[in-house]
């Protein structure tokens, strides 16, 4: 499933450039392109949900392979701790409509952000 004009599944088909930090057969991570805290990666699934409940409800593996995706990333690049979050609907700040996990930390590794 895609979506004609959504960025992140363009982003996935690599039809415009992201700087990738991981991939597997369902998922794909990119450095965000605007990052708020010293580590920002987007986990996104390859097929297009429109957020992370679609996703849920309707694809377990690719939920899982997204989740997978960014807990190695996690583990490889946040020192100490760092957080998931799924802005869901433009109230709680959602403005790209395809299902993205932020992992953000505050500690990165060194070779890391
Ligand atoms: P949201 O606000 O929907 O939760 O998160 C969307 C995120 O995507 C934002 O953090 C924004 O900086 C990032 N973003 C939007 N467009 C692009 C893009 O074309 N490339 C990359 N790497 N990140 C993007
Ligand atoms: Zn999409």
């Amino acid at each position: 499933m895609t979506e004609n004009g959504c960025i992140f599944c363009r982003i996935a088909r690599k039809e415009i450039p992201a700087k990738l930090v991981g991939e597997n057969d369902l998922a794909l991570a990119f450095w965000d392109v605007s990052p708020r805290q010293p580590l920002h990666i987007l986990v996104i699934p390859k097929l297009h949900y429109a957020n992370v409940a679609e996703l849920t409800l309707n694809d377990e593996k690719s939920l899982v392979s997204v989740m997978k995706l960014a807990s190695e990333l996690a583990l490889e690049h946040a020192e100490e701790s760092f957080r998931f979050s799924f802005n869901t609907g433009a109230g709680a700040g959602q403005t790209v409509f395809h299902a993205h996990a932020h992992l953000t930390s505050q500690t990165p590794r060194s070779e890391s952000a």
